[in-house]
């Protein structure tokens, strides 16, 4: 990847490759906000994780600590930060709820505040307790496999559905449908 930015050790505008400078060959800053942005992945629900995965370890193979022991101090900066930075995105990204909040935030909607997630759905609430309860009363392996299988195919639909509204921007359908995922994310995460 090639770009025109401002160089920290040479001061001037210059062509940087792979994120290093043509000039001087230092490291430079990623410049990239988003997760999305920061793996130059397309702004969908759905992402390819395998792709994500490539572009993970080529980042972390350019920024990583390790490769910047004997550098300059602002290059371990640089690499210290950056290597957090593609960390905690690569996390985010792989996280199926925290995918909307980033995507609601994109696309300038306001995602549902962290403890505020009421259902206000009766039907819905009414599924996520009998799930729950069947959970705690599980009594042997078969039948955790049985509601783990169960969630991980419930999981797999409300993702299709929330991926077709961004697609169609219906953000309330997306918030509801958040509220869901979450749950079913804890009920799963309990699971295991
Ligand atoms: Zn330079």
């Amino acid at each position: 990847m090639e770009v025109i930015i401002p160089c920290w050790n040479c001061q001037t505008d210059t062509k940087v490759v792979d994120f290093r400078c043509s000039i001087c060959n230092k490291i430079q800053n990623i410049r990239k906000t988003n997760p999305y942005d920061i793996f130059n992945l397309k702004q969908c629900y759905l992402i390819d994780n395998e792709e994500l995965e490539i572009k993970y370890f080529q980042l972390q193979n350019i920024f990583h600590p390790d490769k910047f022991i004997n550098s300059a101090e602002k290059e371990k900066e640089i690499s210290a930060y950056e290597s957090s930075n593609i960390n905690n995105a690569y996390n985010l990204l792989l996280n199926n709820v925290d995918r909307i909040k980033i995507l609601l935030k994109l696309k300038g909607y306001k995602a549902n505040p962290n403890n505020e997630e009421s259902f206000t759905d009766k039907d819905l609430l009414e599924e996520i307790m009998e799930l729950q309860n069947r959970c705690m009363s599980i009594e042997n392996e078969n039948e955790k496999v049985k509601i783990k299988t169960e969630i991980i195919e419930k999981i797999r639909i409300i993702e299709l559905e929330i991926n077709s509204n961004f697609e169609k921007e219906k953000i309330p359908e997306i918030k509801n449908l958040s509220v869901k995922l979450s749950y079913l994310e804890k009920i799963k995460k309990n699971l295991n």
